[in-house]
């Protein structure tokens, strides 16, 4: 099912990507007191471990483990059984075997949970799509791929030319969340999306995390999840297919409420005080140059008096929800 030339492709892009940038990241113990293993095959194992493990290691998660050990387990596996920080190997099988082999049961153990594989490039952007869920609605899946290549070109032309042109989608069933992003890659639950079929812009919102790739303690948190409702409100392709929607505001809500409330304030501020505050929030972020005075440097006010001039005429904003129907 999955084509061994697109596994190897994304083994080598990912592995040298990962390897060039961080020589480190990835360690193998080979556990073998009874000298079982030749010094060859000892060799051949470590090397496809580096070409291969970081290529799995980026589907499995920033979580993964990256201090691997390798031990020999006749009992349990006949050739070589793999997972996030664990590998088995049969000496009897492995005795004398080429490097070539060594590798493609390597490669073959590794993606034994991957029920889909497939690599799209499309006008200088790449996603690798890969699923866990054997269960994955076919349409669902195309629809996360095409809701890329609609949305990200523009969000990174937009807001960050610089961002990465290479994503790495990821379907698990482990996961228990909705989606996250990390590095190039974003996770998605495979329950949520079997839930949730229609929920499409979560692409929307979790590339502009890619996007904004402000790396640590650039601002607060509800800042950086409203921009991302923000974007998801401005650019999502059917937010009306979805149901979504920026909730009314009560007084109980504050711009810290993070995601939808803080999103629909951004919206006010845009049409109402200035337009364009949301990119230049997010520049400044990004340049880590933000803090609390930025609110006042763009608009002549503090954050909490704009929040308080919002309260009191929430409903001057026209909301237009984005309905792929209609288009
Ligand atoms: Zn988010």
């Amino acid at each position: 099912m999955i084509k061994k030339f697109f596994i190897l492709f994304l083994f080598v892009s990912f592995g040298v990507a990962t390897m060039a940038q961080k020589k480190r990241d990835f360690t193998i113990t080979i556990a073998d007191p009874s000298n079982v293993l030749d010094v060859e095959t000892k060799s051949h194992l470590t090397f496809a471990f580096n070409v291969l493990y970081p290529g799995f290691a980026s589907a499995d998660g920033y979580r993964t483990k990256r201090d691997v050990m390798l031990e020999v387990a006749n009992n349990e596996t006949e050739t070589i059984k793999a997972k996030a920080g664990e590998i088995k190997v049969n000496s009897e099988w492995i005795k004398g075997k080429s490097l070539k082999k060594i590798n493609a049961e390597f490669k073959e153990a590794l993606t034994k949970s991957w029920s889909f594989y497939s690599t799209k490039k499309s006008r200088g952007y790449r996603l690798t799509f890969i699923s866990k869920d054997p269960l994955l609605d076919p349409i669902v899946r195309q629809n996360l791929i095409d809701t890329y290549f609609e949305i990200y070109p523009t969000l990174v032309k937009k807001f960050n030319p610089k961002s990465t042109h290479d994503v790495l989608f990821v379907v698990d069933t482990a996961y228990k969340a909705v989606a996250e992003a990390s590095g190039n890659r974003i996770l998605f639950s495979a329950n949520y999306l079997k839930a949730h079929p229609t929920d499409i812009d979560v692409v929307t919102h979790e590339t502009m995390h890619i996007v904004q790739g402000y790396g640590y303690s650039a601002g607060p948190v509800w800042l950086t999840e409203g921009i991302a409702d923000y974007v998801r409100y401005q650019y999502g392709v059917d937010n009306v297919g979805s149901k979504w929607s920026l909730p009314a505001y009560n007084t109980k809500q504050s711009y810290k409420n993070s995601y939808r409330i803080t999103a629909r304030f951004f919206a006010w501020l845009e049409q109402n005080v200035k337009s364009g505050l949301v990119a230049s929030l997010d520049q400044q972020l990004r340049a880590h140059q933000y803090t609390e005075q930025s609110w006042v440097n763009l608009t002549g006010k503090n954050i909490d008096q704009l929040w308080d001039d919002y309260g009191k005429n929430p409903d001057k904003v026209n909301l237009k929800y984005s309905d792929k129907k209609s288009k």
